[in-house]
């Protein structure tokens, strides 16, 4: 996808880091699970299917997926049996499909962690929208990995390893990456330049400690609109660097 000016993350179906997420169709009946899988490949989500409950369970644990719409009467394993065990290994959201009079089902299903239903027969359109519904509603806080980090003016997607700075794109070298993610996953902590080169470099780095500064000083030429008076990397006397999540250049910050 190409939104990557787009400050604004993630439309509801795509990561930050614009891998296309994916849903477990588990459905024994083709019909239902090839049309779904039409519509939902058609909104941008990658789509994989289980024919039955104990296949279901295999292939989630096997692929991770970010959602799971499931059929509630499966062979083999039924629905109901499926969602109680998923949710021992996690959280995944699962969407139910039920037929229209069960009721009891429906009850049972949302009683073992399911996160919405849907009635057969449904829209397509119904399907989609709730599926985004449901995926927004779980959309990763910003302390995962996977999720961008979000300043004023400055964008790190860990992921895809992009920054953006003011909604454009700059290239950082790999280092200057890991030092800039290092700094910014931890806002305000003070990293000493030793800290700084066994996080960025490897623990037993035998250069100096200077190199730290060379790396901030390009850093800071890259991400700042005034690397003399930073906003985002501060020196702190003496002592070695932090991230200011605020993004407000201090007067005194530069080296
Ligand atoms: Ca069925």
């Amino acid at each position: 996808m190409n939104d990557q000016q787009t400050p604004q993350p993630s439309p509801a179906n795509e990561a930050t880091s614009g891998v296309p997420q994916t849903i477990l169709v588990v459905e024994d009946e083709g019909d239902i699970s090839n049309l779904v899988k039409f519509y939902l490949e058609k909104a941008g989500f990658r789509i994989i299917i289980a024919e039955d409950g104990a296949k279901g369970i295999e292939l989630h644990a096997r692929e991770h997926p970010d959602l799971v719409i499931l059929d509630l009467m499966l062979p083999k394993v039924d629905g109901r049996e499926v969602i109680k065990r998923i949710r021992q290994w996690s959280q995944t959201p699962v969407l139910m499909l039920t037929a229209l009079r069960a009721e009891e089902d429906r009850i049972a299903g949302l009683d073992q962690g399911a996160d919405d239903y849907l009635t057969k027969p449904f829209s397509a359109r119904e399907l989609v929208s709730r599926v985004r519904a449901i995926l927004r509603r779980v959309a990763p806080r910003p302390s995962a990995a996977s999720e961008a980090l979000v300043y004023p003016g400055l964008t790190i997607h860990p992921a895809t390893r992009r920054v953006e700075v003011n909604g454009h794109p700059v290239d950082l070298t790999a280092k200057e990456f890991s030092l800039l993610l290092t700094l910014a996953s931890a806002p305000d902590q003070v990293f000493s330049r030793e800290t700084l080169l066994s996080r960025v470099w490897g623990f037993e780095y035998l250069g100096d400690s200077r190199t730290v500064d060379v790396h901030v000083g390009t850093l800071r030429r890259k991400i700042e609109d005034d690397p003399a008076h930073p906003r985002f990397i501060k020196t702190i006397w003496r002592v070695g660097y932090k991230f200011d999540a605020r993004g407000e250049a201090e007067t005194d910050g530069g080296v």
